[in-house]
């Protein structure tokens, strides 16, 4: 590593999953102000390739359409940075493995994992969440609709930082576009674009390979 690097190498990492299907402006706002909050260097935001606890609830979009959509959103922000690791890994995402990835790409930083409080509540539910605990602190932020308690976190390092509340999920956005209501502010002019000329979320809509 030249010294260059060293002096630039981020020491404090966030990393904000997803399944981003897609990506709004409730994870938009999230992820600044927790980089902000938190004194983050940069944050990566990793689109999950297989989200397995919502596999069998719904049918989910190709990965690389919810990458595309997410790395044109947050083009040219400061610190954010799109993260194709979970598709490269390929099957199941497990944020266990993108952390013990993370830190051996950055073996000095200190992994922070940003998680909204309904994402917070259900960590134990995760793979190998006990140690997971162990290898990150935990940003919550605040959701409207839910809350989690510091006693419902026992055993995670954790640091809340409150966040503008925005009451929007993607489950709402593809009911919106389902049923013909308005996109404008929710999502990035890029994401509304791609929905309008693709068809996405709509019934019959035949994504098959990127553009
Ligand atoms: P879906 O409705 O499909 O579950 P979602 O809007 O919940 O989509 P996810 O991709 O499931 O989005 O969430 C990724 C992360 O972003 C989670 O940690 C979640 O808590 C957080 N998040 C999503 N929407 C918001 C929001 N409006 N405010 C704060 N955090 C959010
Ligand atoms: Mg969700």
């Amino acid at each position: 590593m030249s010294t260059r690097d060293e002096v630039s190498a981020p020491k404090r990492i966030g990393i904000f999953g997803g399944t981003f299907d897609p990506v709004h402006v409730g994870h938009l706002v999230a992820v600044v102000n927790a980089m902000h909050g938190a004194s983050l260097d940069k944050v990566l935001m990793v689109v999950a390739n297989v989200p397995w606890q919502k596999e069998r609830t719904r049918a989910i979009s190709p990965a690389w359409v919810r990458f595309a959509l997410l790395k044109a959103s947050i083009d040219g922000v400061q610190g954010l940075e799109a993260s194709d690791i979970e598709i490269r890994r390929g099957g199941k995402s497990y944020t266990i493995d993108t952390v013990r990835e993370t830190s051996e790409r950055y073996p000095e930083a200190e992994i922070f994992l940003i998680v909204g409080a309904d994402a917070a509540r259900g960590l134990a539910s995760w793979e190998r969440s006990e140690r997971l605990s162990e290898m990150v602190t935990l940003i919550v932020v605040n959701r409207p609709g839910t809350s989690v308690a510091a006693e419902e976190l026992a055993g995670w390092r954790t640091l809340f930082v409150e966040v503008p509340a925005i009451d929007i999920s993607s489950t709402d956005i593809r009911a919106r576009v389902r049923e013909n209501r308005p996109l404008d502010f929710l999502l990035t002019r890029e994401t509304i674009d791609f929905i309008h000329r693709s068809g996405l979320y709509l019934e019959g809509s035949q994504i098959s390979s990127p553009e």
